[in-house]
Order: structure tokens, then sequence, then C-alpha cells
């Protein structure tokens, strides 16, 4: 606003040289003196962003014992998430508090409704189709559960698998067969609320049971583990241009078999990424060729 004042002023005077320099005037912060823009300074009580965010992370509230006792049942007990409400208390009020609850209390209400749901169908696939054990696999499935074995361990040591960890959610995984048993001998232990389906069993529960009205990230996480023949994916309408993926595919030799290896998360309609691989089929072994895409979202 200020900064609009000063321009209007200026105008108004017949100032037109130096305007440039007028709009982008320069002040200094009020707590560690560095240089910032004036903007920066008038929506920051004068404070540059790095000293605004520490000042309102210092500012909280302590959490009345209504507030308190809402957050166990929904198992936010840890420390540091006590510490985050009382800020949430602090810097935006009560209110903003209640409507994180409310939101938070209707996903554990979903996650309740559909977790015994997604569990027995899970063990009604397994008991149509037993997994076998990898010890029992050979050939190609061996080397593809090698291959994602490392993936899968890789994923939880990363910062990505916090998102499995979500409260109250339910980890919704897709994968192949030597997928589904890397998956069980990888993230079993570390999570209790995980569904572990074939790609068309995921697909028939969704279609045949999960009633869609319901937001499915209220209350789920989706992840896959995919190895499917490489082919060229359908031409997008719009754009004729070969895309990176055909162009590598158009590229690689002909004579060989190439599977596809994609990994994927999503836990919102636009929070979520995955990545694509091209690897050489050589006899029963499996060779990375190259990538194919990352996406973020
Ligand atoms: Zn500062």
């Amino acid at each position: 606003m200020l900064n609009r004042q000063i321009l209007l002023v200026l105008l108004l005077c017949g100032f037109k040289k130096g305007l440039v320099n007028v709009i982008i005037m320069k002040t200094n912060c009020a707590k560690c003196g560095v240089e910032i823009l004036l903007q920066t300074s008038n929506d920051n009580n004068g404070l540059c962003m790095p000293c605004k965010l520490k000042v309102d992370s210092q500012r909280t509230k302590p959490l009345t014992k209504k507030l308190k006792k809402r957050l166990t049942k929904l198992g936010y007990v840890s420390d540091k998430a006590i510490k985050y409400f009382e800020n949430i208390l602090g810097t935006e009020g009560e209110d903003s508090v209640i409507r994180y609850l409310d939101l938070e209390e209707e996903s554990l209400n979903l996650y309740h409704k559909w977790f015994p749901c997604v569990q027995e169908y899970e063990a009604k696939c397994r008991t149509e189709l037993l997994l076998p054990t990898h010890e029992s696999l050979t050939g190609l499935q061996l080397s593809e559960y090698r291959i994602l074995k490392e993936k899968m361990i890789a994923f939880r040591s990363s910062n990505d698998f916090r998102v499995l960890q979500i409260p109250n959610k339910v980890i919704l995984l897709k994968s192949t067969i030597p997928g589904l048993i890397t998956a069980k001998e990888v993230f079993i232990p570390k999570l209790k609320s995980i569904i572990l389906l074939l790609s068309r069993e995921m697909n028939t529960w969704f279609d045949s049971v999960y009633n869609e009205d319901d937001d499915i990230f209220m209350w789920a996480v989706k992840c896959w583990w995919l190895v499917e023949k490489a082919e060229k994916e359908p031409k997008d309408n719009v754009d004729k241009r070969p895309s990176f993926c055909e162009s590598i595919l158009d590229q690689a030799p002909k004579n060989i078999n190439y599977k596809t290896f994609s990994q994927g998360l999503q836990w919102g309609p636009l929070h979520g990424g995955s990545n694509k691989e091209l690897w050489k089929v050589c006899g029963e072994d499996m060779e990375f060729y190259n990538f194919l895409n990352v996406s973020c979202y």
C-alpha cells in the first residue's frame, strides 16, 4: 500500500525519470539489518523473511485441555506435534486449530469406515491367489524381486517415506507378484495400515466397491511399484511431437526386450510424484537402460 501511495505522489509531482528505482525501493530488516524490499518489510512488520519465520515459530500459545484431548484421540501426542499445534494457536488463533481438527476427525472416521473394508477385500484376494515366497521365485521374477527390493529399501530410507507415516491414513500399495512379496518384507514391519494388492485387484476394488463420493485422499495414500512391458504411450492428441519417453524407446536397439519400472506416490489430488525407467531384459536378468520420466505434482 505504502509503495502505491509513494508512486502516486511521485507521478502527480511529474517524476518520470528513475521510476524503476523508485518502484523497487529497499529498506533494512528491523531485527538483523539485512537489506530487503520495502514491500517485504511492509508485509512482515519490518522483518526479512527468515526473521519473520523465526519470530512466527516462537509465537506459541498453550493448548486448552479440550484441544489437547482431541489431539490425543487423533494420535498427535509427540512433543513435536504439540508444539506444531501450539504454534498454529499462537499465530493463527483457535478457529484455525479447530478447523484443522474437524478435518482430521472427518479423515479418521473415513479411515475407520474404509480400512476394515479394504482389509477384508485384500484377505479375499490372497485366498484366491496365494503369494509365493521369495525363495520360490525364479528367472525374470527373481530378478524383478531383487531390483524392486533395492528400490523399496532406498525409498524406505528417503524423506518420501514420511508420507507413508502420516497418522490415520491407509497405504494402498499396488504392485506385481514379486513386488508384493518385496513390499511385505520391506514395509509390513514398519507400517501397520498398509494394503498390498496387484494392479488389477486394486482397480477392481475401486471400480466395484469404493464409493467415490468419499474423497480417497482424506483417508488413504496411494503408492505403486510396477514392472510392465515397455510400450509406447498413446499419442497425445494436442501435442503431436514425440515425448522424451517415446524418443528413448525409438532410439533403443530393436532386437532387445524392454520392461519399464515405475514407482510413484500420491497423497492428494495435486500432491505426489513418480518416476519411470527403462530396463533391458538380458536372458533371466535385467539391466538398467535409461530414465524415461520423472514427475512431481
Ligand atoms: Zn532479518
